[in-house]
C-alpha cells in the first residue's frame, strides 16, 4: 500500500500493515528493536535497485550512471550500489577510501570537490583514481607528482559553465564559483596540460543539484554537450568520458511531484550521437547522488514528551537537527517546509491532530515538523521523517549538544 501524507507526494516505496509503517518488508517497531535504539536512520536496498534499474531501463543504453558518494557514503550502502552502477564519484580523500575498500575499480572513480589537499592530490594519483580539476594550482600539483613518480595522474577538466541550472535547489555552477575552471579560461588550461606529466581523460560539468523540472535539466544537458563540443577542439588527447553531472531531484515537500525522466532520456538519445561525432569515443556519464538514494532512507526517533503549550500539541524526540539538518530545514532552504513526516506505529491513527514535532535541542531551529496532520501520537510512539536516504546523517552537526549518536541499518 502506498502512503499517503496529502499535500505531499505518495510515497510508494514503503508499505503500510496494521497501521504500522513496513521499509524492505519489516515494521518500523521491529527495525527500532532490531537497532537497539532510536534515533536511528534506515535505508531499503531494494528501493536502491530499483531507483538504478528504472532509471537504466529509461537512459539509452550508452548514458553511464555513477554514484555521488557524499549523498549517502555509509560502506554499506556505497556496496551495495557499486553493484549497480557504472562508477563511484567521491567528494574527499576518505569518500576515495570507502570506494577502494569497497573493491571499485580505480578507473572507475572520480574525484570532484575544491580545496584538495596536496596530501589527497598525492593520495588519488597514487590510486590511480580520475581527478577532476578545479584550479590551476591543482594543475601545478598533480603535475609535480607525476615528474616525481613517473606515473601520469588521470585527470579531467571540470569546468565551470558559463550558464546555470536554471530552479535548480542548489547551483553549483555559472557566474562566479569555487568549483571547477570558469569556461572561458579552459583552453587555455588544456593548451597547458598538454606538455605536463598527466593523462587527459575528458571533461566534468556539473551545473546543480535537485532539480525537479525535466525543461531544466534537458537544457542544462544541451548546453553541456555544446559546451563539451567546443572545448574538445582544445583538448590535448581524446575526450574518453564526458561527465554532464546530474541535479535530477525527489519531491520533498507539499506539492513537489516526481521528476518525470522520459524527456530527459529522449534528450539524451539525441545528445548521444553528437556527442560520438564531436569527442569520438567519448563516454557520456551521469552523476547522481539523491535520486538514487535519497528515497530509500528514513530516519526513526521516538517521542520523549508530549506536551501541550498554550494550545499547541509538541511532539519532544530523542532526535533532531543534529541527525537530521535537512529536515530541519536548515541544508539549504530559504522558506523552511516540512519534510514527509508520518507516526511509524500510527501512521492513520485512530484520532489525527495537528503537532509540532521537535528534538531535545535547545533551539527554536530544532523543528522535525511545523503544525503537521500526524496521527495522534503517544509517548513512547515513533516518529518517521521519509526521504531521508541522501544527505541525511552525514550532512548533519552530529557533535552539537553531545547527544548520543545515531545508527544506521541497510536492510
Ligand atoms: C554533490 C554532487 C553530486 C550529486 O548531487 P545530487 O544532487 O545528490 O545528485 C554530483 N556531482 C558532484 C560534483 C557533486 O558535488
Amino acid at each position: 500500500m502506498t502512503i499517503a501524507i496529502p499535500p505531499h507526494a505518495p510515497h510508494p516505496w514503503f508499505g503500510v500493515e496494521d497501521d504500522c509503517l513496513t521499509i524492505g518488508g519489516h515494521s518500523v517497531v521491529e527495525l527500532a528493536i532490531q537497532a537497539g535504539q532510536t534515533p536511528f536512520y534506515v535505508y531499503d536496498r531494494g528501493v536502491m535497485t530499483r531507483k538504478v534499474n528504472e532509471l537504466r531501463a529509461a537512459l539509452p543504453r550508452e548514458v553511464h550512471v555513477h554514484y555521488a558518494m557524499k549523498a549517502n557514503p555509509m560502506p554499506a550502502v556505497v556496496r551495495h550500489m557499486l553493484g549497480l552502477v557504472d562508477g563511484l564519484d567521491v567528494a574527499s580523500a576518505g569518500e576515495m577510501q570507502v570506494a577502494l575498500d569497497a573493491g571499485a575499480a580505480p578507473d572507475l572513480v572520480s574525484f570532484a570537490g575544491p580545496g584538495k589537499t596536496d596530501s589527497e592530490l598525492t593520495r588519488a594519483a597514487a590510486a590511480g583514481i580520475t581527478i577532476n580539476i578545479e584550479s590551476e594550482r591543482e594543475i601545478r600539483v598533480l603535475a609535480a607528482i607525476g615528474a616525481r613518480t613517473g606515473r601520469r595522474p588521470r585527470v579531467a577538466v571540470r569546468v565551470n559553465p558559463d550558464f546555470e541550472l536554471k530552479t535548480s535547489g542548489m547551483k553549483m555552477g555559472g557566474g562566479p564559483k569555487q568549483f571547477g575552471i570558469d569556461a572561458e579560461r579552459v583552453p587555455e588550461v588544456l593548451a597547458a596540460i598538454g606538455p605536463l606529466p598527466l593523462d587527459f581523460q575528458g571533461f566534468h560539468i556539473f551545473s546543480g543539484s535537485q532539480n525537479l523540472r525535466a525543461e531544466a535539466i534537458v537544457e542544462a544537458q544541451q548546453k553541456s554537450v555544446a559546451l563539451a563540443a567546443r572545448l574538445a577542439q582544445h583538448a590535448p588527447g581524446p575526450v574518453r568520458t564526458l561527465n554532464i553531472g546530474g541535479g535530477f531531484g525527489i519531491p520533498y515537500f507539499p506539492e513537489e511531484r516526481l521528476l518525470d525522466v522520459a524527456p530527459i532520456a529522449a534528450n539524451l538519445r539525441a545528445l548521444v550521437p553528437q556527442v560520438a561525432q564531436a569527442m569520438p569515443g567519448a563516454q557520456l556519464v551521469l552523476e547522481l547522488g539523491r535520486y538514487l538514494v535519497g528515497e530509500s532512507g528514513a530516519y526513526v526517533c521516538r517521542v520523549i514528551d508530549r506536551k501541550l503549550s498554550r494550545g499547541h500539541v509538541f511532539l519532544v524526540c530523542d532526535g533532531g537537527l543534529h541527525h537530521h539538518l535537512a529536515a530541519s530545514g536548515n541544508f539549504g532552504q530559504v522558506i523552511r517546509k516540512n519534510y514527509p513526516v508520518v507516526i511509524g506505529n500510527r501512521v492513520q491513527g485512530t484520532e489525527r491532530e495537528s503537532a509540532s514535532v521537535v528534538g531535545p535541542l535547545c533551539t527554536p531551529l530544532d523543528l522535525l515538523a511545523d503544525r503537521m496532520n500526524l496521527g495522534r501520537a503517544r509517548e513512547g510512539d515513533l516518529v518517521v521523517v521519509l526521504q531521508s536516504g541522501a544527505y541525511g546523517l552525514s550532512s548533519s552537526p552530529r557533535a552539537f549538544l553531545s547527544h548520543p549518536p545515531a545508527v544506521e541499518l541497510l536492510v
